[in-house]
């Protein structure tokens, strides 16, 4: 939405543009900033008086491009492209993951780095928005060559990150091992250690009880929540899943916990249909170590990975990749609640057949948010060189969720508007005060 600025009373001409795309945002590599704009421009209506400052978060505060040159093993040298983008920080420092993964690009890293501002505004933590990433395949590396990556790609992004300034964490293909690699380069940086500068490390360093389930305790929390009040029992509920990582196999066996069962599992190697419910802790055992044989499972029958899509059950989990659930394969979904467990899983396509088939979309900012809870959780707990017990973790997650899950429902319900457009609205209200109240500088 490119739009011309009024000349100043008195101003001969017009000062400029807001150009509605970043120039530096190559047109082959738009599709996930485009679907983040597309998301925002469905809370600009609702917005009021605050719509003046909409457009900071239709562009990145900050984005940081890095080489990431590797030593491979071999002797030969590699150079991978790396990114740590703050979308905004207008009400605390950048929080939000790195990825690593061979198709991950700056258009990517911004619009979960966006998510990531929303999110943490939504469930309202003390946060900005950020995101980092590296254009790698980690499978095809060995340990070693991971820990240098790792370490470089540390190094570069220590322009940006921080303990008050931004504090990674994991995301997909990385977690507790590149976490602490992360705080041993920062630390060796800087002179001094500094736990705080990452969350999701290991317990031992001052990583928190809770932290590794966080994000798949949160989403079958939220689902709970969105079940009592769509008048659907739990016990016995059919959960699908989609991807079986961090996210989907915690939230598959949190699910199980509290009486659901699931019914099929989806990832890259194929899928599984088990109409009587699987065990995921079995499934978990099975896959450890064994990368992709998911079909292979004894205690369920392999399905066609399209035909997930169309299982029978009640509730649907996308734990993958973003823009898994498009305008394709929305209409085969039977479930009657989809929760987000990935970032970014439904296209805004996708999600305008399903809100009309009748399905209630828990959207990502919400629905993945018990990980960067229990990530805000050990900051504090480091701040205050103080470890809670799990107990005590698990309780504070669930008030939260369930307190910011209430909000969202209830001013969806209110405005007659989708859960997402509701929970954007929360946020970036958020986001936009913090921003009119603290002014532009100069
Ligand atoms: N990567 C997770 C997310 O997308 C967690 C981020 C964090 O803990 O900072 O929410």
């Amino acid at each position: 939405m490119s739009r011309e600025v009024r000349a100043a009373p008195g101003n001969a001409v017009a000062l400029g543009t807001t150009p509605r795309l970043p120039s530096y945002l190559p047109e082959e590599d738009r599709a996930p900033w485009e679907m983040f704009l597309a998301q925002i421009d469905r809370v600009l209506p609702h917005l009021g008086r605050l719509s003046r400052w909409a457009d900071v978060l239709r562009r990145p505060k900050r984005v940081l491009v890095v080489d990431v040159p590797l030593r491979a093993d071999s002797g030969e040298i590699l150079h991978f492209e790396g990114y740590r983008v703050h979308h905004n920080v207008a009400r605390g420092p950048g929080k939000g993951g790195i990825r690593y993964h061979p198709d991950v690009s700056l258009a990517d890293v911004m619009a979960l780095a966006g998510w990531m501002t929303v999110k943490n505004a939504t469930v309202n933590l003390p946060y900005g928005g950020a995101k980092g990433g590296v254009r790698f395949d980690p499978a095809a590396c060995s340990i070693a060559e991971l820990e240098r990556v790792t370490r470089r790609y540390a190094s570069e992004i220590g322009l940006l990150i921080g303990p008050e300034q931004d504090i990674p964490a994991p995301d997909v293909n990385t977690g507790e091992r590149e976490m602490a690699w992360i705080m041993d380069t920062y630390s060796m940086n800087s002179g001094a250690s500094t736990p705080r500068v990452v969350t999701g490390k290991p317990v031992s360093m001052g990583g928190s009880l809770g932290r590794r389930d966080a994000t798949g305790r949160g989403v079958v929390i939220v689902a709970r929540e969105a079940m009592i009040r769509l008048g659907m029992p739990m016990t016995g509920a059919r959960v699908a899943v989609q991807g079986f990582g961090n996210v989907g196999s915690a939230a598959a066996r949190t699910f199980v916990e509290y009486g659901a069962k699931i019914v099929a599992v989806q990832n890259r190697s194929g899928a599984i249909h088990a109409p009587d419910g699987l065990d995921p802790v079995a499934l978990t055992d099975f896959l450890a170590g064994r990368e992709g044989s998911l079909v292979e499972f004894p205690g369920a029958h392999p399905i066609d990975a399209d035909a997930f899509w169309s299982v029978d059950c009640d509730v649907l989990v996308p734990a993958a990749l973003a823009r898994s659930i498009t305008s394709k394969n929305a209409p085969q979904i039977r479930a009657r609640l989809i929760v987000e467990g990935a970032n970014g899983p439904t296209t805004p396509q996708a999600e305008d057949i399903l809100i009309d088939a009748g399905t209630t979309v828990v959207p990502d900012v919400i629905a993945n948010a018990g990980g960067v809870i229990v990530s805000y959780f050990e900051w504090v707990q480091n701040a205050s060189s103080f470890a809670w017990s799990e107990q005590d973790i698990n309780l504070r997650l669930d008030r939260i969720l369930d307190d910011a899950f209430g909000a969202v429902w209830q001013e969806a319900r209110r405005l007659q508007l989708p859960l997402r457009v509701a929970a954007f609205l929360i946020g970036c209200t958020r986001v936009l005060e913090a921003h009119e109240l603290r002014g532009l500088y100069p």
